[in-house]
């Protein structure tokens, strides 16, 4: 189904993307290397690269401190990652030609962020543009180190940088690919490198607009990246390497039980990725939709297990719940009271003042006995949402014909994740589990599509929800809830203005 490239006789050709953890330190690296060297025998390769683990986060922070005109903390940040990236230089290259010749090219890396960010301190100003290339910076220094560890193995390889590569529009923070130009240019810089032999690493993450400027696809964007590869050049699979077996039943971090599921279909994944399964960027799987290119989630710690498979339609034989998953760090504002039905265009008007802030509507729900409409939004940007609103009611709201905007900060989204989830009970099922857990239900959305169920619930009730529901779909063996305190997605890692709220740990 692929569009047809020319390539090197038969050999498949495959995008194989690892992620922070995957390219954490030297060890890892070796790794991944030893991986790559063993996909090489039989296809080609494209290998796409996430920053070190926890590096974009740490960029982020140099900006925003940069912002605050805070240049110690900026400094003491750089010389951190300078370090972490040294030692993984020293540990990866043996020969102290190439490791001078590799560290050069990371000192330059390192000397354009530090203009950046004083850039930033002098004008007390952080552009998202400048936030762009400041975070891109951890995908520009993983990208040589790994090609120059393959290299040091004895593998042809050259990092490229994927503004080269990947064309996108000019929404910094979240932008899109222009597939056209994206076609163009990669098949024009990377099959000459595929024809002689050259495996090339592309940073993940990063496009440029047509007018050269960086652009990032928003975080964790590198699954993104190596699916515009994938489907520009015509693959046969995308593989991404993580750090757990693959899409699993569950976050295993919150669901202790939670299974690996074999296959699934694109539609199901995407619906996974997109309320919240951090294991896949929500958009990734938009750019093979069209070619129906299969994607792997597989893991770079056991390479020798067989990971999850994502085709378009899925299994041939399958039904009912495939997994569960959670987005916490949402809030849930409420417009509403008596007089709301009586106000003309309410629901328009609504949406005209979240879209004017760009806030971005995760799930609606309107209650017609309590006339209140709910909202769920990221945390991020409650604030400007709900100001936003109580603006444009203001004239409603003293006449009361609105009686409140309210807002709750604790309140996360879980959705149930299948085929025909309107059919075959499982909404009675789904509910009859949380009311005997007595979880309540703030808002409930279903109906918009037959792959989800989603609802909005207290944030403390999140993970006793999934493992009753993981429970009651028997999705895994044993599910119980992980000690508390042990590993949670920290609400102060989300992003701050991606598409949606993506639980980050790079
Ligand atoms: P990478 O650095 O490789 O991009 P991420 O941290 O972005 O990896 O994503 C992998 C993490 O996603 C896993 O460690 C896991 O905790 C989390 N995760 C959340 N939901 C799921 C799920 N349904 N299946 C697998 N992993 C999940
Ligand atoms: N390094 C980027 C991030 O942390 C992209 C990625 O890891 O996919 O968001
Ligand atoms: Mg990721």
């Amino acid at each position: 189904m692929s569009s047809h490239v020319s390539r090197n006789g038969n050999r498949p050709l495959r995008v194989m993307k690892f992620g922070g953890t995957s390219v954490g330190d030297a060890p890892r690296i070796r790794k991944v290397v030893e991986i790559i060297r063993d996909a090489a025998r039989e296809s080609d390769l494209v290998v796409v690269v996430s920053a070190l683990s926890g590096v974009t986060n740490k960029l982020i922070e140099a900006a925003t401190q940069s912002e605050a005109g805070n240049r110690d903390s900026v400094e003491m940040i750089f010389e951190e990652l300078r370090e972490r990236h040294r030692v993984a230089v020293r540990g990866l290259i043996q020969s102290v030609p190439v490791r001078s010749r590799i560290q050069q090219e990371i000192d330059e890396v390192f000397q354009e962020g530090e203009r950046l960010c004083q850039g930033t301190a002098l004008l007390r100003e952080l552009t998202l543009r400048a936030r762009d290339s400041i975070s891109s910076l951890g995908e520009r220094l993983s990208a040589p180190l790994v090609a120059a560890a393959l290299r040091e193995c004895g593998t042809a390889s050259q990092s490229i940088d994927a503004t080269e590569l990947i064309q996108t529009d000019s929404c910094h923070g979240a932008a899109d690919p222009c597939m056209d130009a994206t076609r163009e240019r990669c098949q024009e810089r990377l099959l000459p490198l595929l024809k002689t032999g050259v495996v090339p690493v592309v940073t993940g993450f990063i496009g440029a607009t047509a007018e050269g400027v960086l652009t990032t696809l928003g975080r964790g964007g590198s699954d993104y990246s190596a699916t515009i590869l994938g489907a520009a050049l015509g693959a046969e699979e995308v593989i991404i390497w993580t750090d757990v077996d693959g899409l699993m039943t569950a976050d295993p971090r919150l669901v202790e039980g939670a299974r690996t599921i074999p296959e699934i279909s694109y539609r199901e994944a995407a619906e996974l990725a997109h309320f919240g399964a951090k294991v896949l960027h929500p958009k990734t799987l938009r750019a093979v939709t069209q070619c129906g290119i299969p994607l792997w989630i597989r893991n770079s710690f056991a390479p020798e297990r067989p990971g999850t498979r994502i085709t378009p339609g899925g299994p041939a034989t399958d039904g009912g719940v495939k997994g569960l998953t959670a987005i916490q760090d949402v809030t849930l504002i409420t417009v509403g009271g008596p007089g709301i039905v009586g106000v003309p265009d309410v629901l328009s008007r609504t949406f005209a003042a979240t879209a004017a802030v760009r806030s971005n509507v995760l799930m609606i729900s309107q209650s017609s006995a309590q006339n209140d409409i709910c909202l769920i939004v990221p945390s991020g940007s409650a604030k400007p949402t709900v100001e936003a609103l109580r603006r444009e009611f203001a004239q409603d709201l003293v006449h009361e014909k609105v009686e409140h905007i309210t807002f709750d900060p604790a309140a996360a989204i879980v959705t149930v994740v299948g085929k025909n989830m309107r059919s075959s009970g499982i909404a009675g099922r789904t509910f009859g589990a949380l009311g005997r857990e007595q979880v309540n239900i703030v808002a409930i959305a279903q109906g918009s599509s037959d792959c989800n169920i989603s609802f909005v619930i207290a944030e403390k009730d999140m993970t006793s929800a999934l493992v009753s529901l993981h429970r009651e779909f028997q999705l895994g063996a044993t599910a119980r809830a992980l000690p508390p305190g042990s590993s949670r997605v920290s609400p102060a890692s989300w992003y701050y203005d991606s598409e949606r709220p993506v639980a980050n740990g790079d």
